[in-house]
């Protein structure tokens, strides 16, 4: 596994270009940690004005659709990302799998499209708190994961799985260590089985609910390989905190 850690920001759908002061300061603090990968990604909007705006960061898009253009009212193409200066997206957020009704089909052929066009993507999957209460969520994860997965030999080189627990996300509600060490243990031995030895390097994020208080100690487990973040993100004293904690996890 690469031992940078990926600290990624997703503002949902939060900021205007007023907002692009914070992502010039989170840029700043991103460069006093080089041994952190830091990224953004804003609302479809400022992907543009943000590209411009920083030097260190990588700057993503939030979701994509499967086509690379056509009738599909309100939708982005990977390809009009990659126009609008980004460099990853994320796809499968627990809010576009609830709220768009997006399958794992869905979510795998936007993922092969955004790899299609040149993006790398960040997978999100996680079990919601009815399904974590019954004893299911490695086994929901991994449906997830089966279905959702980008096929493809060089698929695993441009991926990062995020493990966001739908009941984490934005309730300061976070898992035990042990249930997060646990499940992304078992997104690491299905990586392996999907893609081999290129399975070993994909990094796995932990998201719902990372603060500046719990970064240090989710970043220290086992098979974390960075986060996600949403609220946290939103401002430059938030994010950078939760950066200074992964480069610190990275030098222990
Ligand atoms: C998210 O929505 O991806 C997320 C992790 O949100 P929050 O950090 O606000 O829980």
């Amino acid at each position: 596994m690469s031992n940078i850690p990926y600290i990624v920001g997703n503002w949902k759908m939060n900021g205007a270009r007023s907002m692009l002061s914070e992502a010039r300061a989170i840029d700043r603090a991103a460069a006093r940690f080089p041994k952190v990968q830091v990224a953004l990604a804003p609302p479809a909007t400022l992907i543009s004005a943000m590209r411009e705006a920083v030097q260190d960061i990588g700057v993503g898009g939030q979701d994509c659709h499967a086509e690379v253009s056509g009738a599909f009212t309100g939708d982005i193409s990977a390809a009009m990302l990659v126009d609008a200066g980004a460099d990853f997206t994320i796809v499968g957020h627990s809010e576009r799998r609830a709220m768009h009704g997006e399958s794992d089909a869905v979510v795998r052929s936007k993922a092969e499209a955004a790899q299609a066009a040149g993006l790398s993507v960040i997978l999100c999957v996680g079990e919601t708190e009815a399904q974590r209460d019954t004893g299911k969520a490695e086994e929901v994860v991994a449906k997830q994961l089966k279905g959702s997965l980008p096929r493809g030999e060089a698929a695993a080189a441009q991926l990062a799985v995020a493990y966001e627990p739908v009941w984490a996300i934005g309730t300061g509600r976070v898992p035990s260590v042990k249930d997060v060490r646990t499940v992304h243990k078992s997104i690491r031995a299905q990586l392996v089985a999907a893609y081999g030895e290129a399975g070993s390097d994909v990094r796995i994020l932990y998201g719902g609910s990372v603060n500046a208080d719990n970064a240090a100690k989710l970043m220290a487990v086992d098979e974390v390989g960075g986060a996600l973040v949403g609220g946290a993100s939103l401002t430059a004293d938030g994010f950078t905190a939760i950066i200074g904690a992964a480069g610190l996890a990275d030098e222990a």
